[in-house]
C-alpha cells in the first residue's frame, strides 16, 4: 500500500497549544457543551453534544471490545448506589479525603498536596499572595439520602469509583460464568467525586465515567500479570491512534503508593497543561476482597480445583477515565496549519467515517449522492452536506474529524467514479462508485501503516 494516499500523509503542522481553542471548537461543532448553560452553567459539569456522544460511544466501544472480546474477562454493570458499608470497607469514608486550603483574600481553593510546599508552609496564596487557611480535610464523596427521610441512617453515597461494584460481585460473576482464576471483570460507568479543584475542560470533573477492569489472580502470579496489563493497556491507547511520544508511564514512588498497593503505574499523556494521568494500573493485592470479607462477614475466597487450595485472590486493576480518554482523543487529534483546522482522529474514533457531497446542489447530482449515501451508511456512520462551496464543506468535515470525503460530480454521471478525499493529506483519488465501500475499508485497515 506504499503508494496509497494514506501513506502519503504529511506530518502534522502544529498541535493544540491552548485549551480554549478546543473548548470553543467543541462547543461550536457539538462535541461538548457547558452544562445548564441557559442558567449560566454549573461549575465543571459538561454535556456531550451530537458529535461528542458519538466520539464517547466509540471510545467506550473500543475499550469494551478490547477488554471483553477475550475468554478471560466478563462484563458487569453494577448500581451507582451501593450499601453504605461498602465505602467503610473500601476506606473511602475514612480516607477519601483531600487536604484543602483556601485563600482568605481571593477565595481561590487549592489542594494542599498540589501547591508548592514552600507556599503552603508560608501560607501564601500562589495566585494573589494572600493568606492561606490551615489545610482542612474534605471528603470527596457525594452524599445523598435513600428514601424520604433525611437522617443519618439513610445516608448513601454516589460511588466515587466503579471498582467496588466489581469487588462485591466477584463471586456472583465467577460462579455464574464458571470462570477460573485468572480472570477479570470489566465495567464502564459513572463515578462522582466532589473534587476541590476541577478544571481543564473535561479533564477533572465532578461527574465522570470510568472504564475499569479488575483482574483476579493467584497470589504469587500478581507481578507477572501486572506487567502484562501495563503493556496491554498502553497498546490500547496506541491502537486508538494516540501518538507514542505523547504517552509515558509514571511509576508511583513509595510516597505516592496507596498503603494497600504493591505497585502502581500511571499512563500519562502530555496535555497542553503538562503530563497528567490518563489511566492507572495498580496491583491492589488482596486488600479489597479481604476488607469486604471483614465488613460483610461473607467469604470472598476462591477454591482452586487443581491444587485444592482456597485463597483470597490478588487484584490487578486497570482504571481509565472515559471522559479523559475522550479529551486525549480530541487533544491528540487537533491540528492547525495556519489556515486549516482539523481533527486527525483514527477512523475508529471519528464520529462520522464518511461525508458524501454532491459537487453542486443540482437534482441529477443530489439524486446520485442519495444513492451512494444510502449504500455507504449501511456500512459506515456517514453524513451528507450540500450547503455552500465544496471547499467549505470539506473544511467543516475536517473540523469534526471525518476521515473520508466523497464527492459526486458530472464525471460520476458519465463514468460512475467518485472523488475520495483524505482528511489528513487532502489527497484526492478517483474510485469506481461500486468499489467505494471496499476501498474505504482497505484504507481503514491500513490506517497508519
Ligand atoms: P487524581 O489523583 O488526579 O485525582 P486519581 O489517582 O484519584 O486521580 P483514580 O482514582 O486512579 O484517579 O481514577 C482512575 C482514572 O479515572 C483516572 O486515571 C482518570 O482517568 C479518571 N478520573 C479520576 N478522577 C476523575 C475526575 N475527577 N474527572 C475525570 N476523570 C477522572
Amino acid at each position: 500500500m506504499s503508494d496509497s494516499p494514506v501513506a502519503a500523509q504529511k506530518s502534522p503542522p502544529s498541535d493544540l497549544k491552548d485549551m480554549s481553542d478546543l473548548v470553543s471548537l467543541s462547543k461550536r461543532r457539538g462535541f461538548v457543551f457547558p452544562s445548564s448553560e441557559v442558567y449560566g452553567g454549573i461549575n465543571a459539569c459538561w454535556d456531550y453534544g451530537p458529535l461528542g456522544i458519538e466520539l464517547k460511544r466509540n471510545v467506550k466501544e473500543s475499550w469494551w471490545r478490547a477488554m471483553t472480546d477475550r475468554e478471560d474477562i466478563e462484563g458487569l454493570d453494577a448500581a451507582i448506589l451501593m450499601h453504605p458499608k461498602t465505602w467503610e470497607a473500601s476506606g473511602h469514608v475514612a480516607g477519601f479525603v483531600d487536604p484543602l486550603v483556601d485563600c482568605k483574600k481571593c477565595k481561590a481553593r487549592f489542594r494542599a498536596d498540589k501547591i508548592d510546599p514552600a507556599a503552603l508552609q508560608a501560607k501564601k496564596c500562589p495566585e494573589c499572595g494572600g493568606e492561606l487557611t490551615e489545610p482542612r480535610l474534605f471528603n470527596l464523596m457525594f452524599k445523598t439520602f435513600m428514601g424520604p427521610v433525611e437522617e443519618d441512617a439513610a445516608v448513601v453515597y454516589l460511588r466515587p469509583e466503579t471498582a467496588q461494584g466489581i469487588y462485591v460481585n466477584f463471586l456472583n460473576v465467577q460462579q455464574s460464568s464458571r470462570q477460573k482464576i485468572p480472570f477479570g471483570i470489566a465495567q464502564i460507568g459513572k463515578a462522582f467525586r466532589n473534587e476541590i479543584t476541577p478544571g481543564n475542560f473535561i479533564f477533572r470533573t465532578r461527574e465522570f465515567e470510568q472504564m475499569e477492569m479488575q483482574f483476579f489472580v493467584k497470589p504469587g502470579t500478581d507481578m507477572e500479570w501486572f506487567e502484562k496489563w501495563k503493556e496491554v493497556r498502553i497498546q490500547w491507547h496506541l491502537d486508538n491512534g494516540i501518538r507514542k511520544n505523547k504517552l509515558r508511564f509514571h511509576e508511583h514512588g513509595p510516597k505516592e503508593l496507596a498503603h494497600y498497593a504493591r505497585a502502581a503505574f500511571d499512563i500519562e499523556y502530555e496535555f497542553p497543561f503538562g503530563w497528567q494521568e490518563l489511566e492507572g494500573i495498580h496491583n491492589r493485592t488482596d486488600f479489597d476482597l479481604t476488607r469486604h470479607q471483614q465488613y460483610s462477614g461473607k467469604k470472598l475466597e476462591y477454591f482452586e480445583e487443581e491444587s485444592k487450595e482456597r485463597f483470597v485472590p490478588y487484584i490487578i486493576e486497570t482504571s481509565a477515565g472515559c471522559d479523559r480518554s475522550l479529551l486525549v482523543a480530541l487533544v491528540d487529534a487537533y491540528r492547525f496549519d495556519g489556515e486549516r483546522t482539523w481533527l486527525a482522529f483514527h477512523p475508529k474514533l471519528a464520529p462520522y467515517k464518511v461525508a458524501i457531497f454532491p459537487l453542486m446542489k443540482k437534482p441529477e447530482l443530489t439524486e446520485y449522492t442519495d444513492k451512494v449515501f444510502t449504500d455507504v451508511r449501511r456500512r459506515f456512520r456517514a453524513t451528507t452536506d450540500s450547503a455552500g462551496s465544496i471547499g467549505k464543506r470539506y473544511r467543516r468535515q475536517d473540523e469534526i474529524g471525518t476521515p473520508f470525503g466523497v464527492t459526486i460530480d458530472y464525471d460520476t454521471l458519465r463514468d460512475h467514479t467518485v472523488t475520495l478525499r483524505h482528511r489528513d493529506s487532502m489527497v484526492q483519488e478517483r474510485v469506481p462508485a461500486e468499489n467505494l465501500i471496499q476501498v474505504i475499508e482497505e484504507r481503514i485497515q491500513n490506517w497508519g501503516k
